[in-house]
């Protein structure tokens, strides 16, 4: 018996927050964006194996990875 498995990441982008920049200290806009690495079975995602939510300010660039519990506050749903 042949199993084809793998592993796939999708990115999805979420509506983004206004917070301050650790980089450039600016009170602006942050691009949120989620990524999850998903376990694929004859190329149909089946599980998500891990999940992570990066967070880009718009005004430099700067980047950094965030998790759920981080993502949740930013939203004020904790
Ligand atoms: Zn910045």
């Amino acid at each position: 018996m042949l199993l084809l498995f793998g592993f796939k990441t999708v990115h999805k982008a979420l509506p983004g927050r206004t917070a301050t920049c650790p980089h450039c200290g600016a009170f602006i806009h942050h691009l949120l964006e989620e990524q999850a690495t998903k376990f694929t079975l004859f190329f149909l995602p089946v599980l998500t194996v891990s999940r992570k939510f990066r967070i880009t300010c718009t005004n430099c660039g700067y980047a950094s990875t965030i998790s759920g519990a981080r993502k949740r506050a930013l939203e004020g749903r904790l």
